[in-house]
């Protein structure tokens, strides 16, 4: 199944229109989260379960970047805000997120389904997403947590180039590009992200140890967490991904 909606309503705002809307898919729709430290390769496979599972990939990081790219008189003084908080590496405040998520909630309840990719980064947010669902009358199928320890993080974002014109991903060391600064997939100029940046990368993990790994428990006690070890790459992990949502069969 290949998913190629442009997700109009969550990055730009539900004024937009998805291009395509997504069909709803021949099974229920599947509605997860996924977790894990940045660098752990969670937005490939986010990818690719998007176009095995029919969802829509709603990731906030992406509604930032989106925003980035807006002329400033386009962007509202929250947003700019938020841009400042990003381009530190550090979280946005809770208040903003929440709120760009909530003018949002028509996408969870997309025909196709969703994964949530960034969001929530805190228990606050995961208690503000709970509310939401249920005012909506969702639930949550599962949240994949994916694992991968401190050093292979830091050796594989250092080395994260990004695609200015398609967003393909690369590593320089692990998937180093034929032509040098260059994307394999489209010939567009590689750029590092702000947040890729050593001494950002070094505040996004103490942000994600202090924030976000008390969401690993919080939905371990709700019971829905599946950890999925990324030591072997992103294939396996998906891969393995995969094969838990199939046993899960059916989401209810
Ligand atoms: P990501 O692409 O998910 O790694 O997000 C990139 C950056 O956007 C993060 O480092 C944060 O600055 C910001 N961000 C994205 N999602 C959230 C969120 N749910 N809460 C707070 N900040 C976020």
């Amino acid at each position: 199944m290949e998913t190629k909606t442009d997700r109009a309503s969550w990055l730009k705002g539900p004024a937009f229109q998805c291009n395509p809307e997504l069909e709803p898919t021949s099974n229920r729709p599947w509605r997860l989260v996924l977790l894990g430290p940045p660098g752990v390769g969670k937005g490939t496979i986010a990818e690719w379960l998007i176009k095995e599972l029919g969802a829509c990939h709603l990731s906030t990081g992406d509604v930032f970047r989106a925003a980035k790219c807006l002329p400033d008189a386009e962007r509202s003084p929250a947003m700019t805000e938020a841009l400042d908080y990003m381009r530190r590496g550090e979280l946005v405040p809770d208040a903003t997120v929440l709120e760009m998520v909530k003018e949002r909630v028509g996408c969870l309840r997309c025909q196709g389904g969703f994964l949530l990719d960034g969001f929530p980064r805190t228990v606050a947010q995961a208690e503000a997403l709970q509310d939401l669902l249920v005012s909506e009358k969702l639930k949550l199928d599962a949240v994949l947590n994916f694992e991968l320890s401190i050093p292979e993080i830091v050796a594989r974002l250092s080395d994260r180039r990004t695609c200015s014109k398609c967003k393909a991903i690369c590593n320089l060391s692990f998937s180093p590009p034929k032509v040098e600064g260059k994307c394999d997939q489209c010939g567009g100029d590689l750029f590092q992200r702000d947040d890729d940046r050593p001494e950002a990368i070094k505040v996004r993990m103490e942000v994600y140890e202090k924030s976000t790994a008390p969401l690993i428990s919080f939905y371990k006690k709700a019971g829905l967490l599946i950890p999925i070890s990324c030591s072997q790459g992103s294939k396996v992990a998906f891969r393995d991904a995969m094969a838990i949502l199939k046993k899960l069969g059916q989401p209810g």
